[in-house]
């Protein structure tokens, strides 16, 4: 089962539910392993408040104040429909790949 997921985890995303420290609630995250590993991986950027007055982000504060190895946390199954196909990629030819903000997560993978 854990090989199906890892072999199928890249440019994918997942959803975290949180279900702990007052909050009940989830969030989507690109899974930003590379493929061949033996585990997945997030990446998430902290949200701190801003000045003007707007609150710090609840999951991402979460995650960064209080999530640690050996959490258990609920994922699932990665999904979503940005990837490379590798039968259109043609050999001798570079690939250029864009991308902004967080969007730079599943391309790095
Ligand atoms: C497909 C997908 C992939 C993603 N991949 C990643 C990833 O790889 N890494 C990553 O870091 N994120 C990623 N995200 C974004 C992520 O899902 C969350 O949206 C992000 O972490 C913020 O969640 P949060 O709970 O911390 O913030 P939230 O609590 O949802 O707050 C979001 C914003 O709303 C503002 N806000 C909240 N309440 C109020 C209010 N009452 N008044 C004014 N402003 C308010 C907050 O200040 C904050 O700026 C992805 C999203 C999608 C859809």
């Amino acid at each position: 089962m854990l090989a199906c997921l890892l072999a199928r985890a890249a440019q994918q995303y997942t959803a975290l539910r949180i279900e702990e420290g007052g909050l009940c609630t989830q969030r989507n995250y690109s899974l930003s392993s590379a493929p061949g590993l033996d585990h997945l991986r997030i990446t998430v950027k902290r949200v701190p408040a801003s000045k003007q007055g707007a609150p710090a982000g609840q999951v991402s504060e979460y995650i960064h104040d209080t999530v640690a190895a050996g959490h258990t946390l609920q994922v699932a199954v990665p999904c979503g429909d940005f990837f490379l196909d590798d039968a259109q990629l043609e050999d001798d030819l570079p690939l250029v790949l864009l991308s902004g903000g967080v969007g730079i997560t599943p391309i790095g993978t």
